[in-house]
């Protein structure tokens, strides 16, 4: 059975391209391509075959197929020889039931689905998987690449270096300076990327790092290279397997060049397009309020989209301005009914670490995402019944800085209404019980406070 996938325009413009051409826009109207997949062929195995074929290839070790991007080949890029794909054993993340903070919020059915529990942290590998292994085919086929290059604010380069690695392909990150984590920044060091450090922003990298390789043998990794689209979107084909194929009321994901939106709404048509699902749920986009041109934008019925300058926010993997997959995105949010609520500093430092307080150990999007939550709860969009499902999307010790400075009441601006502070004691018993007791009464009088605010 021959699959088949191809680029398209999103704006349907005649013309389809390969897979494995340097193409990223619409030659005809400039507009972003997508993947698209022959349908009738994936029609030729029955719903039921297809969920049938996941569950057994799931977490496995038949290679490639235990990898959750991999089980999914057939849906994902169909073109791939197995040798040439460059696999972590991605996807497959734990949905994290996530019962204690759900009680604290009036919430039975929470779920967070923990994406940045991954190689390099965060849900970037996913889509990172599918472009360097379809780089490495390209190269054994004979194109001239000299290596791939990104803009990133953090997580993007990571991926790209540490699958670059492994394949033996070189990577170039262009990082905005200062504006990343010593982890993030460690990370492209560590897996030999060549590591630029622009004093400009995201969006300041993403015009060099798109002139570079217009001009250049040099092959684009960010998301406006739509097959890292088609490796983020098995999330929503994993999550709703781990469901047993059931499908949840909403799903709330933290935006900032609105790829993983695209990506996840993408996922659920194809499902309900080959009748393995029967309902979508319904999207929330979550934004920070500093850098919230999605959020300006629904305001308006989604009628105009300006650009806009992102502010700095603690979420600094979504300090991003001018979105490009911004159509994308909104196509998904109309089909999905989708909203897009956004999250002050206040909120989501608080947010992420109350989550904390309950077993978490959240990133600052994930943070935005659960601000953003607790907000449609109290407005009562989400009602207490619904099972909703938060999609973190990095793993918190990416964040240190961020959460030590929470802690310790040293971020500008916000107070840390769940700081948890190291206490100093003299080495000696008497001085160490009594402080544990004392201490023990206060903190439980202030959790139960603080729990219900
Ligand atoms: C990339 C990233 C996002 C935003 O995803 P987009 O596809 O750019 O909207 C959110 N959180 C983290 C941790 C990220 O790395
Ligand atoms: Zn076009």
């Amino acid at each position: 059975m021959e699959y088949k996938a191809w680029f398209q325009c999103i704006s349907n413009c005649e013309g389809k391209y390969e897979l494995n051409e340097v193409i990223y826009n619409c030659p005809k109207c400039g507009d972003l391509l997508e993947v698209r997949h022959d349908l009738n062929k994936l029609k030729k195995k029955s719903a039921w075959q297809w969920m049938k074929l996941f569950d057994d290839r799931y977490r496995r070790g038949e290679w490639p197929y235990g990898s959750g991007v991999w089980g999914k080949k057939e849906m994902v890029c169909p073109g791939l020889e197995n040798q040439n794909i460059v696999s972590m054993y991605e996807g497959s993340s734990n949905l994290f039931w996530a019962e204690r903070l759900g009680k604290e919020i009036g919430l039975e059915d929470l779920w967070v689905k923990q994406c940045g529990n991954s190689h390099t942290g965060s849900f970037k590998d996913l889509g990172m998987t599918v472009l360097v292994s379809m780089v490495k085919q390209m190269i054994s086929e004979g194109k001239k690449i000299t290596a791939v290059a990104c803009a990133s604010t953090g997580d993007t380069s990571a991926a790209l270096a540490a699958y670059c690695a492994a394949a033996g392909i070189q990577s170039i990150v262009f990082l905005p300076k200062n504006k990343v984590s010593n982890a993030q920044l460690i990370q492209p060091i560590a897996n030999g990327a060549m590591t630029l450090s622009l004093d400009t922003d995201f969006d300041g990298c993403m015009k060099i790092v798109q002139e570079i390789c217009r001009k250049n043998n040099i092959y684009l990794a960010n998301s406006m290279n739509s097959l890292r689209v088609e490796g983020q979107k098995t999330v929503s084909i994993e999550l709703v397997q781990q469901f047993d194929w059931e499908v949840p009321d909403w799903i709330i994901i933290p935006g900032g060049n609105l790829g993983n939106v695209s990506a996840l709404g993408k996922g659920f048509l194809l499902m309900r397009d080959l009748w393995m699902i029967k309902k979508l749920p319904r999207i929330v986009c979550a934004q920070a309020e500093m850098a919230n041109p999605l959020y300006q934008s629904y305001l308006k019925g989604f009628e105009e989209f300006k650009p806009i300058h992102a502010k700095k926010t603690l979420a600094s993997a979504i300090q991003i301005g001018n979105p490009v997959s911004f159509k994308k995105a909104v196509k998904v949010l109309k089909e999905f009914n989708g909203i897009v609520e956004q999250a002050s500093e206040q909120e989501l430092a608080d947010a992420a670490a109350k989550g904390d307080w309950t077993g978490l150990f959240n990133c600052p999007h994930t943070g935005v995402a659960l601000a953003v939550l607790f907000k449609l709860l109290k407005k009562k969009v989400i009602a207490p019944h619904e099972r909703v499902i938060v999609i973190s999307t990095a793993h918190g010790l990416k964040f240190t800085e961020f959460k030590l400075k929470y802690h310790e009441s040293r971020l500008k601006n916000i107070t840390p209404h769940y700081a948890n502070l190291p206490i100093e004691v003299p080495a000696k018993y008497d001085a160490v019980r009594d402080t544990l007791f004392r201490e023990l009464e206060k903190k439980d009088k202030r959790r139960k406070k603080s729990l219900q605010r």
